[in-house]
């Protein structure tokens, strides 16, 4: 189990209040572009595919597949507890993000694996990681 230090988060912004709130909620938040349709992350003030300013959070399942990760054997801070994973989730409703891996031996995940979003206290706040979809 990683333990983090609060104090390392970022502090919301008046762009990623929403996200942050929702997140307390154990809600993964994305936005979608009102012109283009599609969704991405990390927050931004216009849409990353076609630069429109016309965009909205909406709701994600939190369901995907791990399409890239590392697994990280030496801690960089006393906070992190080595070995953690780092990985890339593509959401089955079209975007991804960089995130953690848990609740499993971590050289036991591959590229592929089914997981479903859950969310970790970290200090008075929770953070979106990843957990094996498939039950053990
Ligand atoms: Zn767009």
């Amino acid at each position: 189990m990683t333990t983090y230090d609060p104090a390392m988060l970022p502090a919301p912004t008046e762009l990623t209040a929403p996200w942050w709130s929702a997140c307390d909620g154990q809600r993964l938040l994305v936005q979608e572009c009102g012109a283009c349709g599609q969704r991405w992350f990390t927050p931004e003030a216009i849409c990353i595919h076609c630069t429109s300013p016309v965009w909205a959070w909406v709701e994600s399942p939190g369901a995907g597949h791990v399409y890239s990760l590392t697994v990280v054997q030496r801690a960089p801070r006393p906070e992190f507890e080595a070995p953690y994973v780092i990985a890339v989730v593509e959401l089955d409703d079209g975007w991804s993000m960089l995130t953690n891996l848990v609740g499993r031996d971590p050289g036991k995940w591959q590229n592929g694996d089914r997981v479903q979003v859950t969310f970790r206290p970290v200090g008075a706040r929770r953070v979106p990681a990843f957990e094996s979809a498939v039950a053990a």
